[in-house]
């Protein structure tokens, strides 16, 4: 950090500038996945081949992935605790229920589809609703020591720029007892740190991870050598975003999140450069579709058989825009009322908020039909319709 600081103060204004662009390039390309060498899959431990095997299977980038002691880096910024990841990949947290997206053949899928999420099926993976509405923040005082007030600053100011996302629950308070907190944060040279997070190679300002089980990512570090970093908020505000479960905007892994752009620099989960620090719509969309204060009962309900077997129902959220549903989940009954099954659908509504769901293979017969809607993680729902009766 000295070194930077008063190498920088003695040059003449114009090296200042191109060093100024080197440096962004320096940072931009960092980000990139493309800049790791091919793991030599033959030297790794056996749970670490587990772990490769694990993310291909899954859609990650192996060459964007590093191992070290206790952490699995992805993408230089984030990743995982070693342990919890192997607990998630030899099956500690499957699934309730199976996902069933939309027929692409019946239901036109949109294709503005952008901010990257956890994947569907580690859904637990999101932070849970009794821990996003008090997360609890602790500054180390490395952070002032070695990356400066400013550093310091930032995050405070972050914290309120999740906290002010309208109709979202995520609340970031500070807290001055280090054993009350959800996310520590440091420096890099935090020896308190797990190893992972400490001695960020030079190009890299900050690195957080991924929540696990419901739990959000408990570190974020930074580099005792990114005092002259210029968009200090939004690396902020985007390493908030790892610990709540959103990865890097524009990647190609993770879940896309439906509704929202597949391309956006403004996002503050994109990688590189950043130039702004106020969340753009598709942020606030990600936001509220994982987090939301609360979602209202579907309503304009229609239950419709469209074919041998095939059920059309159609509903609309009324505050698709404030209160997006991630899910809806149609329960199928019989006419007395009793439950026979039940499925979850991406809730991908028009502008009007109307979305019509098929869902085929039923018999032929009179059944009853309602809806529910929720959030990313399932956690937070909203009061189940009436039941609609439909002769099939
Ligand atoms: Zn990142």
């Amino acid at each position: 950090m000295q070194f930077v600081k008063q190498s920088f103060s003695q040059l003449p204004l114009h090296y200042r500038t191109i060093f100024l662009g080197v440096l962004a390039s320096l940072l931009l390309v960092s980000c990139q996945p493309d800049q790791h060498a091919l793991l030599e899959t033959d030297t790794l431990q056996p749970e670490e081949q587990e772990i490769l095997h694990y993310l291909s299977e899954n859609g990650y980038h192996t060459d964007a992935v590093e191992f070290l002691e206790d952490f699995v880096v992805y993408e230089d910024d984030a990743g995982w605790d070693k342990a919890a990841l192997l607990q998630t990949i030899r099956g500690g947290y499957a699934p309730i229920v199976p996902i069933d997206p939309d027929d692409p053949t019946l239901v036109p899928l949109h294709g503005r589809e952008r901010q990257r999420g956890v994947r569907e099926s580690n859904y637990l993976d999101a932070v849970n609703q009794v821990r996003i509405k008090n997360l609890r923040y602790f500054i180390n005082n490395t952070l002032f020591n070695h990356c400066g007030q400013d550093w310091v600053a930032v995050y405070h100011d972050a914290a309120h720029e999740w906290n002010d996302i309208p109709h979202c629950q995520v609340k970031l308070t500070p807290t001055i007892v280090r054993s009350h907190a959800n996310i520590i944060i440091g420096s890099d040279s935090d020896s308190s740190f797990p190893a992972g997070h400490q001695d960020l190679s030079s190009g890299l300002i900050a690195r957080a991870g991924f929540p696990s089980n419901g739990v959000p990512w408990k570190w974020i570090s930074v580099n005792d050598s990114a005092d002259s970093w210029n968009s200090k908020l939004k690396t902020a505000m985007h390493e908030f975003g790892h610990c709540l479960g959103y990865r890097h905007t524009g990647t190609s892994d993770g879940q896309h999140i439906h509704g929202t752009d597949h391309v956006d620099s403004e996002s503050i989960m994109n990688t590189g450069v950043y130039t702004s620090s106020a969340f753009p719509v598709g942020d606030v969309r990600a936001a509220r579709l994982y987090y939301p204060e609360r979602l209202i009962t579907p309503t304009g309900i229609s239950v419709t058989k469209i074919g041998d077997g095939m059920v059309r129902f159609r509903y609309r959220n009324m505050s698709h825009i404030s209160r997006p549903y991630y899910w809806v989940r149609v329960y199928k009954y019989t006419p007395g009322g009793m439950l026979l099954d039940y499925r979850d659908f991406q809730s991908i509504t028009s502008s009007g908020g109307t979305h019509a769901i098929y869902w085929p293979g039923h018999g032929s017969g009179e059944f009853r039909f309602s809806a529910r809607a929720y959030n990313f993680r399932r956690d937070i729902y909203s009061s189940a319709t009436s039941k609609y009766l439909v002769n099939l």
